[in-house]
């Protein structure tokens, strides 16, 4: 007897929200609710969208960016809507295809690989590697901005939620690794460079607010301080604390962030994606397809450049490992030295101390013990 088939059980979709419980919030998301319904402006309310009027998670992060001052909030989310419609983004986020993205993606390598503790999805950048010339040879800056511009819309509709379900919490933010090993100085004046970064910060700032959890930038050098100084002006104050800046000793503070089988064996975690040519490549993370999964057939210069840049990663880690093996081997060596001397001079101690107990009783021989 054939056995009835059961009806496809459907999962119950958990949503995660951010919880508002501060009364002045709950009462001035109303006031910006209603703020928006009741704009006046054609060109404003023609450009509304609203399902985001309706969805709190949304509007909590324009009202928090400018400091639950209603009006400042409505004018910045408007300033959105326009930008979207402006491009296109609903469009975009569909039909865009950054033609040269293997490419591109060996000159600058970027990806999301996995998440940090707390949920947020981590994106990772290497710098060392970039000419912004190069990439542009390739692709319009245009191009590039829009691609980057998607990245951030990506993670507000689809991967925090993915986090967040495998963390049953709440997520609403990136975290940020950005490697500047080996950056040349003439990369840090490059204008073109700083133009891209001023547009990207200030679309992730103006259409994305409260979306950065941390950003880490390794392998600072001392030409790096004064690139810093240069992007930190296009920073608000929010965004900049969450910036950490570190030179080679970066693994453990990181570790502190993200679990070591989340963290690329490049970074010092113990993460490889063997599949796909590594960690860089292997989009991991909830948001993995299936088309990610398979082996591709990819040009031999693709290939090889992927391994190339693979290497590259891992010996960078090498030198910072054999230093910090170093370190903690010669740490414990100052231990056990330590404790050998604290040990000697318990012995002396307890020596003397015999010999004195043994003055005081004479000639008298101690009973032996039985056992
Ligand atoms: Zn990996």
């Amino acid at each position: 007897m054939e056995s009835k088939k059961e009806p496809e059980k459907k999962e119950e979709e958990e949503e995660y929200h951010e919880i508002i419980t501060d009364p002045n919030e709950i009462k001035l998301l109303e006031e910006f609710k209603h703020s928006l319904e009741t704009v006046t402006d054609k060109s404003d309310s023609e450009v509304i969208d609203p399902s985001a009027v309706l969805d709190n998670d949304i509007l909590i992060h324009f009202l928090r960016a400018k400091k639950l001052n209603v009006q400042k909030a409505t004018r910045m989310i408007l300033n959105y809507f326009h930008w979207k419609r402006k491009i296109n983004l609903d469009d975009l986020y569909i039909n865009f295809k950054l033609e040269h993205k293997n490419e591109i993606q060996l000159i600058f390598p970027h990806c999301f690989h996995k998440y940090a503790k707390d949920g947020s999805p981590i994106y990772i950048q290497i710098m060392g590697k970039l000419n912004p010339d190069e990439v542009f040879k390739i692709d319009t800056p245009q191009n590039i901005c829009i691609y980057s511009a998607l990245i951030s819309e990506r993670m507000e509709r689809e991967y925090f939620k993915m986090c967040a379900k495998i963390k049953k919490r709440y997520v609403h933010g990136v975290f940020n690794i950005v490697d500047f090993r080996d950056i040349r100085t003439t990369m840090l004046i490059n204008k073109k460079l700083l133009t891209y970064l001023k547009e990207s910060f200030g679309i992730l700032q103006d259409c994305y607010p409260e979306c950065l959890s941390g950003c880490y930038i390794l392998n600072a050098g001392f030409a790096f301080r004064a690139f810093f100084s240069a992007v930190s002006l296009f920073l608000d104050a929010k965004t900049k604390d969450k910036v950490r800046v570190y030179g080679e000793n970066y693994r453990e503070h990181l570790l502190e962030k993200i679990d070591s089988d989340c963290l690329p064996s490049f970074f010092g975690g113990t993460c490889q994606c063997p599949n796909k040519g590594g960690c860089l490549f292997s989009n991991a993370g909830p948001w993995q397809t299936e088309e990610d999964k398979k082996d591709d057939n990819l040009p031999e210069e693709i290939i090889n450049g992927r391994i190339e840049l693979n290497n590259y990663m891992m010996s960078g880690i090498k030198v910072n490992t054999v230093k910090e093996e170093k370190k903690e081997k010669e740490k414990l060596e100052e231990k056990e030295e330590k404790v050998e001397k604290k040990e000697k001079v318990e012995e002396k101690e307890n020596v003397e101390k015999k010999e004195i107990e043994v003055k005081n009783t004479g000639n008298e021989e101690s009973k032996p013990e039985n056992v």
